[in-house]
């Protein structure tokens, strides 16, 4: 029969672990007691000999005083000469006439002391031949019956003993299992109200020090990290709809204003444009996720080429340029010569792109931003500096994030996606390359990517 229960099943370990070690122990106990029994039982038939036959006078006595008799409550005894002729008995009773072993007779006239042990008439005795001289041994039995009553004592309180031991045993069993098991029931039911969707809860046990511990700080963690994904995606979601709604509002008010009486062709013009910028930002917004998607979904994959950073930067550098311009500022360019890297062209130009484009949006007229590339230590490094809003300390953290933007307002003319740096920062992480900003509220900001210097990972 299979035993579901984990708690049931541990509980009936335990019961036969404690039961066998209690039972163990009380059968080594039981042995011990037994033969300390029998032994004391023949050290004292020893004694006995011993001090019969100081009293006797030893065996000269004892041939002299063939009649004596003497009678101890149930011992008996008889000196026996060497051919089993009784020369003393204590009793003149049939019942104690044992039958005399003449092989152990024999041995013991050699000077050792045997013992023998017999039924005699339904009784059990337990005798002894203790040699006397040559020629005479003397033989003392008692009966058994004392030392035999106490084993079966003994035996009827195990008998009694051994069902409590079991009960005693289960129960302690059932309470350790109880206790170990608990801490796991408990997570269960945590796990059970988790599936109902409640991820907010988290598990609170008082920490013991145990496996379970690490259990619950995983659990939890694990816990945190499904409940900031689903937040995020909530999140995301309700970005994802607000970005996207936007531009559409924005082309519908047009589209709608425009057509509710004839228009000269140049509001028409100016209504197609409005539409075309709004068409353009939804386009572009679409492309960014459809980006992220297949980047979070691994299927983009890295076209790997060894090329000019420099070159790269500068050709960047000369189709923004115009726009750095109209907007009033300056770019510098400092580049070290022949900085090569093995990565995706495309993506890369992607990312930095973004960066300049950044540093453009985000500094106000007479700025200035200067673009430098150089070995850091051997690792290719590139800096996009500007001298614009800047980004406080507790807003860096978070301008990677999708959709996030310092100014929240989404209110006024939009000025980007809230999806350029989260791209960026894949495109530079699939490149094994780091970014890194080091900006303050209104003093600028340098956005700094370090590459390693060999191997880069084609993920
Ligand atoms: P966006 O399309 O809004 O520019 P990004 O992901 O590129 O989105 O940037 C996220 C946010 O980081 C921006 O909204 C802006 O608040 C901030 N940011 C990025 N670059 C700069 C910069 N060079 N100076 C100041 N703030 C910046």
């Amino acid at each position: 029969m299979l035993i579901k229960s984990f708690r049931l099943r541990l509980a009936i370990l335990y019961t036969i672990i404690i039961s066998l070690m209690i039972s163990a122990f009380a059968f080594s106990l039981y042995r011990e007691y037994h033969s300390e029994l029998y032994k004391t039982f023949d050290d004292n038939l020893i004694k006995d000999a011993k001090a019969e036959l100081i009293a006797e006078n030893k065996t000269s006595t004892i041939r002299q005083n063939a009649e004596m008799v003497r009678k101890y409550s149930n011992e008996f005894y008889r000196v026996i000469n060497s051919e089993g002729k009784f020369i003393i008995a204590s009793a003149d009773n049939e019942k104690y006439r044992w039958p005399l072993n003449m092989d152990i007779m024999r041995i013991t006239l050699k000077g050792t002391p045997n013992f023998e042990t017999i039924k005699h008439k339904g009784e059990n005795y337990r005798l002894l031949y203790y040699p006397v001289d040559s020629e005479n041994i003397l033989r003392i039995g008692e009966s058994l019956y004392d030392t035999e009553q106490k084993i079966l004592i003994l035996n009827r309180l195990s008998k009694m003993f051994f069902p409590l031991i079991f009960l005693f045993s289960a129960l302690i069993s059932w309470l350790f299992a109880w206790k170990a098991v608990s801490p796991v029931i408990k997570i269960k039911s945590f796990a059970e109200q988790i599936r109902t969707g409640r991820v907010e809860k988290r598990i609170d046990m008082r920490p013991k020090g145990s496996e379970i511990d690490d259990l619950v700080k995983i659990f939890n963690e694990m816990l945190e990290s499904i409940q900031n994904f689903i937040e995020s995606q909530k999140r995301f979601t309700s970005d994802v709809s607000h970005e996207i709604r936007s531009p559409l509002t924005s082309l519908r008010g047009n589209i709608e204003v425009a057509l509710r009486k004839k228009r000269h062709a140049e509001e028409y013009e100016t209504v197609l444009q409005n539409s075309l910028s709004d068409i353009l930002r939804l386009s572009k917004i679409v492309d960014n996720l459809l980006f992220l998607s297949r980047a979070d979904n691994n299927t983009l994959e890295l076209r790997m080429q060894r090329f000019d950073i420099p070159q790269l930067l500068k050709s960047i550098t000369e189709q923004k340029r115009s726009r750095a311009i109209a907007h009033g500022l300056s770019i510098a360019e400092e580049y070290q010569e022949h900085l090569e890297l093995l990565g995706d062209m495309d993506l890369l130009e992607q990312a930095f792109s973004n960066i300049v484009d950044n540093a453009i949006k985000y500094t106000p007229s007479g700025g200035k931003i200067t673009i430098k590339a150089m070995n850091v230590d051997n690792n290719p490094t590139i800096v996009v500096s500007d001298t614009g809003v800047g980004i406080s300390q507790e807003e860096i953290p978070n301008i990677f994030e999708r959709f996030y933007r310092v100014d929240k307002s989404r209110s006024g003319k939009p000025r980007g996606t809230g999806l350029g740096l989260s791209i960026t920062k894949w495109i530079i992480n699939a490149h094994n390359g780091k970014i890194f900003v080091k900006s303050r509220a209104g003093a600028g900001s340098d956005f700094v990517i370090v590459f390693p210097q060999k191997k880069i990972k084609n993920s």
